[in-house]
């Protein structure tokens, strides 16, 4: 269980956003940084020390990377398994392959969680369209077709209503080698729980908080979200359950859908730091990014008990223009990711506004 103390250099696979903040919060720690990333002009590399652009299969590439750093952890959970195991043979990965090979699968992660006891939407694994079509007789529409990789806000996704043509459908999400069917969930609101498990076991949870979509990409989050203990509770119990069993280190964020009668159902998950997580970098003694920091250099985690509830706000697109605005605002917390290019619904930064805890048990 190596430890890499602050001075070292912390290899970050991936290169967005969620990169670009947690190698704020490891320069924050006394680390240096050395980014890979496929793509150029990534956000991550503007705040590292080094950056490498090149493939995940360029096994050079990767060779070289893990000589110059100390330990690796990623902000992409779809990073090749082999390059993971090829990086592992040389310096601590974490997290490990073992947990991106059920978390970049939605059929093996609903599996997962299922073994667990765990509730998730009612689903079913399609081969082809016709196996899809006979998915959706059995589960009863509306449905949602998806692929079972590489699909993020909404992408790779189809709606399925009664009569609707199945052909197109899955040659709408890109004819894949495999999809998953799912039931519709007639969800009374989402929420998730982000976590980080340090390479002693030991779990540090933030409060579950409430998530709402637009067009399928998050837009608002709400910290500590507004439901009952106990659907608060179930959320955060199968959070630790899946961390656990996955054994996870690092960060493990958990999306759930709460059904009309207070449960909870597993929707997806990621072991890396969360969308809906990046309130805690303005209302927590410690944020999911410093907790990343912590458990891949195999340190204590903080301390992540809000000191304020919050409103995370994402700015998508052209909502960053507006930054003036946000600036201006006293109580606003601006956090802008210095992407060159406002596409419509890309992630280029998010406004955070803090709020008063609500009432210990209220
Ligand atoms: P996902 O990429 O699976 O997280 O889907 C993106 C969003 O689509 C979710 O956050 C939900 O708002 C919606 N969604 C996906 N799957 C379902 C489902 N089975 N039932 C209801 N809503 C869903």
């Amino acid at each position: 269980m190596t430890v890499v103390p602050p001075g070292g250099m912390l290899g970050i696979l991936g290169g967005g956003q969620l990169g670009r903040m947690a190698a704020m919060a490891a320069a924050r720690l006394g680390y240096r940084v050395h980014v890979f990333t496929p793509e150029a002009d990534a956000p991550a590399a503007d705040v590292a020390a080094r950056a490498t652009v090149a493939d995940f299969a360029d096994t050079d590439a990767l060779d070289a990377f893990a000589a110059a750093v100390d330990a690796v952890t990623l902000e992409w959970e779809n990073v090749p398994v082999a390059a993971i195991e090829r990086l592992a043979g040389r310096v601590p990965v974490r997290p490990g392959a073992g947990v991106l090979a059920v978390t970049q699968d939605r059929i093996a992660e609903k599996a997962f969680a299922g073994r667990l006891g765990l509730g998730t939407a009612p689903w079913r694994g399609a081969a082809t369209a016709a196996e899809a079509a006979a998915a959706v007789a059995e589960l009863g529409t509306p449905c949602i077709l998806k692929t079972t990789r590489l699909g993020y806000d909404g992408r790779g996704q189809a709606r399925v209503r009664t009569g609707d043509d199945m052909a197109a459908a899955w040659a709408r999400i890109g004819a894949p080698d495999r999809a998953i069917v799912e039931g519709v969930v007639d969800c009374a609101c989402e929420v998730s729980v982000v976590l980080a498990r340090g390479i002693d076991g030991a779990v540090a949870a933030y409060p579950a908080v409430e998530n709402r979509h637009r067009d399928q990409i998050l837009s608002e989050t709400r910290a500590p979200a507004d439901v009952p203990p106990a659907t608060a509770a179930a959320a955060d119990g199968a959070a630790r359950a899946l961390a656990e069993a996955l054994g996870v280190v690092g960060i493990l964020a958990v999306e759930f859908f709460v059904t009309r009668d207070g449960g909870v159902l597993v929707n997806e998950m990621a072991p890396r730091p969360h969308n809906s997580g990046h309130w805690t970098l303005d209302a927590c003694p410690a944020s999911q990014f410093e907790q990343q920091v912590r458990s891949a250099c195999g340190l204590p985690l903080g301390d992540p008990t809000p000191f304020a509830g919050a409103v995370m706000r994402n700015l998508l697109g052209h909502d960053a223009d507006r930054w003036a605005d946000h600036l201006a605002d006293p109580g606003a917390r601006l956090h802008l990711y210095g992407k060159r290019e406002a596409r419509p619904g890309r992630k280029m930064g998010h406004v955070t506004h803090l709020l008063p805890l609500p009432p210990v048990g209220g």
